[in-house]
């Protein structure tokens, strides 16, 4: 569902991906995990169009993200191509941003009513679904600041969900909270990973949420992955020696 192809990404002469190949394969959960700086963050804003690879392609759900093809030639994606191929992309930022002046059931509603054009009464009643989901049916009515950071970030995911993307990107979704905030939310993501058929591509330094949701721990070093496999594999037998270092610093 999601592929990328001899993806390379620079900030002046600083290159932060090298060449970069990876597929995430439909419904499956993938974490990217590795050193800070190492380029997790500039993957999902590749997905997000928030920046455009300087080398290489990035397909979702089968079409080209960064390109499309005219008269049988690939040529760089405009605006209208990417507005619909991200479409199919949901993303959990580290801060909420939520919309501070709606409501709660009105931050969820309101890209499927602007960007999908659905009716009012579905968006509230699928909005209404959603929050019952995450836990927070009874606080439809409140002001995003009314609610703590993990419920905030619990409304962020169910704004996400609204949009029925068939990817959800979450970046360091819990690294803003207070500690004890912190597993409410994981719950909530770990009952979505296990209950529905979505795709997931995490950034994460929680590793017991990496292990417990992925089907495949990606470990990156220096722009590209130096080692993958199931959470299993790379957790308790990483081949890599990075991977072994890194691991011991953060477990
Ligand atoms: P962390 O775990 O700390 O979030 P990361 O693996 O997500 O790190 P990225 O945020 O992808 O790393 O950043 C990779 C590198 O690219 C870093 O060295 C960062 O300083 C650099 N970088 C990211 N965005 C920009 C930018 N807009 N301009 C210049 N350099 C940038």
């Amino acid at each position: 569902l999601i592929r990328f192809d001899g993806v390379t990404k620079r900030f002046g002469d600083h290159t932060v991906l090298d060449g970069l190949d990876f597929t995430v394969a439909p419904g499956k959960h993938v974490t990217l995990i590795g050193p800070s700086g190492s380029g997790k963050t500039t993957i999902l804003r590749l997905l997000m169009t928030l920046l455009r690879p300087d080398e290489g392609t990035i397909k979702v759900a089968g079409d080209y993200l960064t390109h499309e093809e005219r008269n049988g030639r690939l040529v760089p994606a405009g605006e209208k191509h990417t507005r619909e191929v991200r479409k199919h992309i949901g993303m959990v930022f580290q801060q909420f941003n939520l919309f501070p002046n709606m409501r709660v059931l009105r931050n969820v509603m309101e890209a499927p009513v602007h960007v999908l054009g659905l009716g009012k009464d579905a968006a509230r009643e699928r909005a209404r679904e959603l929050l019952d989901l995450v836990g927070l049916g009874d606080r439809c009515d409140a002001y995003p600041t009314q609610l703590s950071g993990g419920q905030q970030q619990r409304v962020a995911i169910a704004r996400a969900l609204a949009m029925r993307p068939q990817v959800l990107l979450l970046d360091e979704v819990t690294s803003a909270l207070d500690p004890e905030l912190v597993a409410g939310v994981l719950d909530v993501l770990r009952d979505i990973a296990h209950t529905t058929d979505i795709t997931m591509l995490c950034v994460t330094h929680e590793m017991s949420f990496a292990r417990d949701i992925s089907d495949d721990v990606l470990m990156f070093d220096a722009g590209r992955v130096i080692e993958s496999g199931p959470p299993e594999k790379i957790f308790t037998e990483p081949e890599h020696e990075r991977t072994r270092e890194f691991l011991s610093a953060v477990l």
